[in-house]
């Protein structure tokens, strides 16, 4: 089943035990899971893939869970990609695609790193998951708790989306709201979770989250005939998506499922909380808490990601760059998508549409360049960003006008 190996330090390469509970380095560094990937190679090809189920387990050998008995699936990935011709045709791209995660169970790509994290939390035995959330991720892992009949402690910013706060509700979990931000949420429970017997299951202090949101970069390989697109666009507050898609290309070119160069990782954030893009731009491998962090896109306001080097690492590495838009930039982009591909993104999502633009005006895009935009999450949790302004109303008896 899986080829999991061992874990290592994303900094100073120490090597740690996978059948055992950990969280981060000694140094304070997140952990990358590693594989026996020669013999992973020998043992599953991308033809063997053809014939397995479409959801994110059709990369086991590549996941962390050693028993099948335990993984717990409610039919995550496989997600589709299509291309959005007439918004490409708007911003100027002939190739243009869109890797749509609002198609995920919950409605969000968190349910990847959900289904992997919790399944391999039930394989080492863990009962109570702590969470820090800015929402969506708290509530998909409320309802992937609940279907493990594991216990779920999510504390999130009380100007969250109130529907994620009704999931976790609805999951059983104990969700609490806290006067402030994501960041606040987890030194809340950092500093009870020893105590408590809680496992902290913060982004990246959690080494198995990671390999769920890596399968994002398997299927973008796969579903383009392992013909790796010349850009991808992220969305980026903890910068996992980056960090996974990156692995997973690593991984890939190591067993010779992929060749060639790797697509340009690009990185978007809000003006209103941009940590990456500022340090990106400044050259430096490491971002500054970024203070005041205020934007409509909740799940991009992360002041200060733990694996910031990781991703501006990841985006150098493949040529790619970190860009910044504003809410009307998010706002506009929700309505593209809407009226010009029958499409209702997240804001995360709708952020990317405007990245893409400037980056095309700019000259760093190319028309001819395949790019796809990763849209995180579905519209649908967000129906309050649609602004419809004031409708006619009319009589029933009324005749309606011909335009
Ligand atoms: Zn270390």
């Amino acid at each position: 089943m899986s080829f999991l190996s061992h874990l290592e330090c994303s900094k100073c390469k120490a090597v740690l035990d996978a059948d055992s509970v950990q969280t981060v380095c000694a140094c304070g560094s997140p952990l990358l899971v590693r594989y026996d990937l020669g013999e992973a190679a020998r043992n599953v090809s991308p033809k063997e893939l053809e014939k397995r189920a479409a959801d994110m387990w059709r990369y086991r050998e590549l996941l962390p869970v050693r028993d099948a008995k335990h993984v717990l699936s409610m039919g995550e990935g496989w997600t589709p990609v299509w291309r959005a011709q007439r918004l490409g045709k708007q911003l100027g791209f002939a190739d243009l695609w869109v890797k749509d995660e609002g198609l995920n169970p919950t409605g969000t790509f968190k349910a990847r790193g959900a289904a992997a994290a919790i399944s391999r939390a039930r394989e080492l035995g863990i009962r109570i998951l702590a969470m820090p959330t800015a929402g969506n991720a708290g509530s998909t892992w409320a309802l992937y708790c609940a279907r493990a009949g594991m216990e779920a402690v999510v504390v999130m910013p009380s100007d969250a989306e109130p529907l994620a706060m009704r999931e976790c509700v609805l999951a059983g979990a104990r969700t609490y709201l806290v006067r402030g931000l994501v960041s606040d949420a987890a030194s809340m429970i950092s500093r009870v979770a020893k105590r408590y017997g809680w496992f902290e299951v913060t982004t990246l202090k959690e080494p198995y989250r990671l390999e769920g949101k890596k399968t994002m970069g398997y299927e973008i390989a796969e579903q383009f005939g392992w013909r790796l697109p010349d850009a991808i666009l992220c969305p980026t507050g903890g910068g996992v998506s980056i960090i996974a898609i990156y692995k997973a290309m690593c991984e890939m070119l190591e067993m010779g499922w992929i060749s060639g160069k790797f697509p340009k990782l690009i990185a978007v954030q809000s003006a209103g909380c941009s940590p990456i893009v500022k340090a990106f731009h400044e050259g430096k491998t490491e971002s500054v808490f970024f203070e005041g962090a205020q934007t409509i896109a909740g799940g991009i306001r992360v002041p200060k990601a733990f694996g910031d080097f990781l991703v501006l690492d990841a985006v150098r590495q493949t040529g790619g760059t970190c860009v910044a838009v504003t809410d009307e930039n998010i706002f506009a982009g929700i309505e593209l998508m809407g009226r010009l591909e029958g499409s209702f993104v997240c804001p995360e999502g709708a952020a990317l549409v405007s990245a893409a633009k400037k980056l095309r005006d700019e000259g760093f895009l190319k028309t001819s360049d395949r790019v796809v935009l990763l849209n995180t999450g579905t519209g649908l949790k967000y129906p309050d960003l649609i602004r419809t302004g004031d409708l006619p109303l009319f009589a029933p008896n009324d005749e309606l006008p011909r335009h």
